[in-house]
């Protein structure tokens, strides 16, 4: 592996960018080294700026479903591109879209259509908090829902009273009404609500957490959020960016069997551009502006090329997709398990569907502190040696790798193959 034309773009871009990086994960912070930077992507392959080829598990951090390039929605795309980028006023497409979406998503009554999944997270809180005249949200340590200033806060010590911002820049007040709870603690979200329920306008998780790793709920953890929702006029907010459309057509809650006050919804939806949902209850969306009181909008939002590359992904979320995505992931699954055990290295698979995370912790990792506890040097020099054997895993120990319909049973076993290598030299 060569990394040299890598290594001096990296240079010139950290001049300009901070980290060198448009997104801070990119930059490979947590397993050292540069990134690789890439020119092309075809199916389950990557192909660097050094002209090195890598087999993905990263798929664009969710989106690329499909694997990457899909010829169909590259036509679409295509097709739709010289008709005009944007009008800043409404179109057709965003109403297949729409409808589309409704059919998927049961409980989505009325949606918007915006440009990032932060956007749809941020939204989704402030028309809850518009909708039920209440302040506070409830989150989970360790779920991530887009940098939107009252969702970086960290934990507080002891019992939740006031939220504290996990990062610099964002105030005191904009952090002290979200409280954070464990994930997977049904007793720690009881509490919460016998004490403050009539104060809560939402709470928000990710039904299978991507953000920590991957983190499955315990049974009954989600219906139990949803349950305490409603019986004390809060607002449930499923944050499906990562999961929608990757777990089933419908997402976790088609999945669970879950309907939710609000979903969210990116990534997969958009195809690979930039395009996200929120939406949920008919009464609660018609307090969105024009119809109601709660303000949000935006210039490029449903624009024709993303709402198209979106339609066209959505039309290829069959049966079969999901059984091909359930049977590599599996294979997966396994291989890296019995890599672990044959190399007698503490860890433990974690995986729903097509998204997965080998955690180097004994199992099972239900919540942060359970993740906390990894070994994060021996993660760095897994993914090292899984990159000298070019494969391209998310370069963080808390992150969801992800497979897609172009991954096949060789390039899983390949997968597998060089993981144990790599932990046998340990
Ligand atoms: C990625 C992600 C977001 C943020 O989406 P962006 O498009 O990166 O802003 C929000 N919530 C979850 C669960 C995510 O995985």
């Amino acid at each position: 592996m060569n990394e040299n034309v890598s290594r001096g773009l990296h240079e010139r871009a950290s001049r300009l960018m901070p980290g060198g990086v448009n997104s801070p994960v990119r930059a490979f912070r947590a397993v050292g080294g540069s990134p690789i930077f890439f020119q092309r992507a075809s199916g389950a392959h990557l192909t660097s700026a050094d002209g090195d080829t890598f087999l993905d598990c990263v798929g664009s951090w969710g989106p690329a479903i499909l694997g990457h390039a899909d010829p169909a929605v590259i036509a679409a795309v295509q097709r739709v591109a010289v008709d005009g980028l944007s009008f800043g006023a409404p179109t057709e497409l965003e109403v297949r879209f729409a409808e589309r979406i409704a059919q998927l998503y049961p409980a989505i009554e009325m949606m918007r259509a915006v440009s990032s999944g932060t956007e749809a997270c941020m939204s989704a809180l402030r028309v809850a908090r518009g909708f039920t005249g209440r302040d506070v949200i409830v989150k989970f340590e360790g779920c991530y829902h887009g940098h939107a200033d009252a969702l970086l806060v960290k934990a507080g010590s002891g019992a939740a009273t006031f939220g504290v911002p996990d990062s610099a820049g964002v105030s005191a007040t904009a952090a002290a009404s979200t409280l954070t709870l464990p994930y997977n603690n049904p007793d720690a979200l009881r509490t919460l609500f016998a004490a403050r329920g009539k104060d809560i306008a939402a709470v928000i998780v990710e039904p299978v957490v991507g953000n920590m790793g991957c983190v499955p709920p315990l049974p009954g953890f989600l219906e139990l959020i949803l349950e305490l929702c409603e019986a004390y006029g809060a607002v449930s907010i499923l944050d499906e960016v990562m999961t929608g459309c990757r777990l089933a057509p419908g997402g976790a809650q088609q999945r669970f069997g879950l309907h939710p006050a609000m979903t969210c919804l990116g990534k997969v939806v958009g195809g690979g551009l930039p395009l996200a949902v929120y939406g949920g209850r008919r009464e609660i969306m018609e307090k969105v502006a024009p119809l109601g009181p709660v303000y949000q909008a935006g210039t490029l939002s449903g624009n024709p090329v993303a709402i198209t590359a979106g339609l066209a992904t959505l039309e290829q979320l069959t049966p079969d997709l999901y059984e091909h995505l359930e049977t590599i992931g599996a294979r997966l699954e396994e291989g890296l398990c019995r890599g672990l055990k044959d190399a007698h290295i503490p860890g433990t698979v974690q995986r729903v569907g097509s998204m997965l995370t080998l955690f180097f912790v004994e199992g099972p990792v239900r919540c942060w502190s359970d993740a906390d506890r990894c070994d994060r040097k021996r993660f760095a020099a897994w993914h090292r040696g899984m990159l000298e054997r070019g494969i391209y895993w998310p370069p963080s120990q808390f992150e969801a790798a992800f497979l897609s319909r172009a991954h096949t049973l060789d390039d899983i076993d390949r997968i597998s193959q060089a993981s144990a290598e790599v932990l046998r030299s340990f």
